[in-house]
């Protein structure tokens, strides 16, 4: 008798991304520039990497994790999954200073704020209804497709996801959703709009998840480039919040790890979802982060260490001052030139309102061609990106100063 035995299947739900779009065409544009204009000087704002150095600090801590595994008396293998308790506790004395009480057992260290934002969401029930911001940093959005908590893309939007539009009327920080979702993502101070949330509007997304039974997935990566006082670093500044938020954080932007990689992830105790009791949430994070991860490297946690010491805080401080100060660069010399500028005063992000009604895309070339800057179409991150071109500022003085230069003279 013939058997039919059908092959293998793949994960139908990746078919439906379109996220690798946005810089695979960055890169054929620039790309497709350079060979027509060979010898033409590019000056790149788009990718948000970090630029400079580690600082001596750092760079003692991760030299002294070098050198620990060199001796059989201080080498070590793999680390807890959870992450070295040292790093954990001085993180939960880096929030005690700022009057958030935390336990060690709450803490998870990680390999950056990417993975942990992008696996979160399996500890939860595929049948849950998701919302997320539009624009969007992409990572929470394909990560849900992935999972199957959508439906089909149509006309830029995915079935099945509640999007909160983030436009100039509301400063590019949305209400909370006017119907019941399960799960909210919040990414303050933003990527991609440099906009960053009051403790007002944090504080009603907190009532809003309280009342509806929702989990606030919040990402604080880019939290210490916040220097105004009045605006919350962390969402348990918040009343409330440790019962239905947990926070993604890293020090890729706060210490320029980001090919270092170390982050960590906060799932309080407190946290309850349908049917379960407290701590559950936190217990199935570890379960799912000691079943698929194997810790976060060791050398990389002493130079966290190192981060976290007095004097490693302060050096980051000058780091962020740095690119902060390249933000202020662009902003300035943009509003000169009579552009309209949003974010990059406690973010490094600068969302730039394209002239003369120009699509993202067409100020993108416009900005290539006779400039030779390579921003980011905001219609990359969502349907209410069209219209906006992400800048960056991080970069070498040198170049932001050398883009600006160029911009003022060659931009028509
Ligand atoms: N979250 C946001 C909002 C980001 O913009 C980025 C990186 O650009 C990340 C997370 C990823 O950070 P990490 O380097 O820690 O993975």
């Amino acid at each position: 008798m013939n058997q039919t035995i059908l092959m293998a299947t793949i994960n139908k739900n990746y078919d439906k991304l379109q996220g690798s779009y946005l810089f695979s065409e960055i890169f054929r544009r620039t790309k497709n520039f350079t060979e027509k204009n060979p010898g033409v000087e590019i000056i790149s704002l788009g990718v948000g990497d970090t630029t400079q150095p580690l600082s001596p600090t750092v760079i003692r801590g991760l030299l002294k994790g070098v050198k620990k595994l060199a001796h059989i008396k201080t080498y070590t293998g793999y680390p807890d999954a959870q992450g070295d308790k040292r790093l954990r506790a001085a993180l939960s004395d880096f929030y005690k200073k700022r009057n958030i009480s935390l336990d060690v057992g709450e803490i998870f260290i990680s390999d950056g704020a990417k993975s942990d934002s992008a696996n979160i969401q399996s500890i939860f029930g595929t049948d849950n209804i998701v919302a997320i911001t539009d624009p969007v940093y992409t990572v929470y959005l394909d990560s849900n497709v992935i999972a199957g908590r959508t439906g089909k893309y149509i006309k830029g939007r995915y079935e099945g996801l509640i999007y909160m539009e983030c436009n100039e009327k509301n400063g590019f920080i949305p209400s909370p959703p006017k119907q019941k979702v399960d799960i909210v993502y919040l990414c303050s101070p933003n990527n991609p709009t440099g906009a960053v949330a009051t403790k007002k509007q944090l504080e009603a997304f907190v009532a809003y998840a309280l009342k509806n039974k929702a989990v606030i997935i919040f990402d604080a990566a880019y939290a210490q480039y916040i220097s105004d006082k009045s605006l919350p670093k962390s969402i348990y500044e918040i009343k409330g919040a440790k019962k239905c938020a947990i926070e993604i954080n890293s020090f890729s932007k706060w210490s320029g790890f980001t090919g270092v990689r170390q982050g960590w992830t906060i799932v309080p105790m407190d946290l309850v979802v349908e049917g379960e009791e407290k701590g559950k949430v936190n217990g199935l994070w570890k379960r799912r982060q000691s079943t698929m991860f194997n810790g976060a490297s060791n050398i990389a946690t002493e130079g966290a260490l190192a981060a976290l010491s007095d004097i490693g805080q302060k050096e980051s401080k000058k780091l962020i001052a740095y690119y902060m100060q390249n933000a202020k660069i662009i902003k300035k010399n943009l509003l000169k030139l009579g552009f309209k500028i949003f974010g990059g005063n406690n973010a490094p992000y600068l969302w730039i309102k394209n002239p003369e009604g120009l699509s993202s895309w067409e100020f993108f070339d416009k900005l290539l061609e006779e400039a030779h800057v390579v921003g980011t179409p905001g219609s990359g991150f969502g349907l209410q990106g069209e219209g906006y071109l992400r800048l960056n500022a991080f970069g070498h003085r040198q170049n932001i100063k050398k883009a600006m230069e160029s911009i003022r003279k060659n931009f028509k």
